[in-house]
């Protein structure tokens, strides 16, 4: 008898065990992931009609703007966050309008904006410039938002380390960018580099230079949400 009450003693001590390991893997797992929780509306520049800049090697920016915001989505999702996009193809966001104003394309992704109210917005743009030798990414906020500007030199820090170190280039604020002037929202343009660089061109079309791309701006941005998540 003895024996047997000892047995179930440790039985039941064993699975109070389990179920404590259990529940607190849980927790940390759920900790972990909650870490960088958010809500982020990622806008992947041009589209359709509207190719965005060409590239020294026909390159379409509208091409490359779509698949690093793919990138980035899914490593987002896999921290946690909950991500939008205001485009998943080739598409033009004015299309079926009759018109494909590109007016009308800007305010349609603001209304999602408005609609979605993200932690913030990423839109994914690539640069150009007459000049072959200029490179580097670059981020721009709108000039009267702190925390743009706080958004944007996380990102820059971020994507200075993972792309490149030799990059001087800092955040830059701006008064002028449709979408910077019209939305509410925390919002940046990152223009990961110049299409019109030979060198850059060539990363930019490359899958594992787009994912460092990705992976430079998702740290960035898990790095701001998480600076949100504090202030709460
Ligand atoms: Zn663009």
């Amino acid at each position: 008898m003895k024996k047997k009450i000892w047995e179930l003693g440790m039985t039941v001590l064993l699975l109070t065990g389990v179920f404590w390991l259990a529940r607190t893997g849980a927790r940390l797992t759920g900790a972990d992931a909650g870490a960088g929780n958010g809500v982020v509306l990622i806008d992947s520049g041009h589209g359709g009609s509207d190719p965005g800049k060409i590239g020294i090697h026909q390159e379409k920016e509208k091409d490359i703007n779509l698949q690093i915001a793919k990138r980035l989505k899914k490593q987002l999702e896999k921290n946690g966050v909950k991500v939008y996009m205001t485009r998943e193809n080739d598409v033009d966001l004015s299309e079926g309008d009759g018109g494909n104003s590109k007016v009308q394309d800007l305010k349609r992704r603001c209304e999602m904006v408005r609609k979605i109210q993200p932690d913030c917005v990423l839109s994914i743009h690539q640069n150009s410039y007459p000049e072959e030798a200029i490179h580097g990414a670059q981020v721009f906020y709108y000039e009267d938002s702190s925390e743009g500007k706080k958004l944007a030199e996380i990102l820059q820090k971020h994507l200075v380390e993972v792309l490149d170190k030799e990059n001087h280039r800092q955040a830059k604020g701006n008064r002028t960018y449709y979408m910077l002037k019209k939305t509410e929202a925390t919002l940046v343009i990152v223009e990961c580099g110049f299409l019109s660089n030979n060198q850059e061109a060539l990363l930019l079309t490359d899958e594992k230079y787009q994912s460092k791309v990705a992976k430079a701006i998702c740290s960035g941005t898990l790095e701001y949400l998480s600076s949100l998540a504090e202030k709460k």
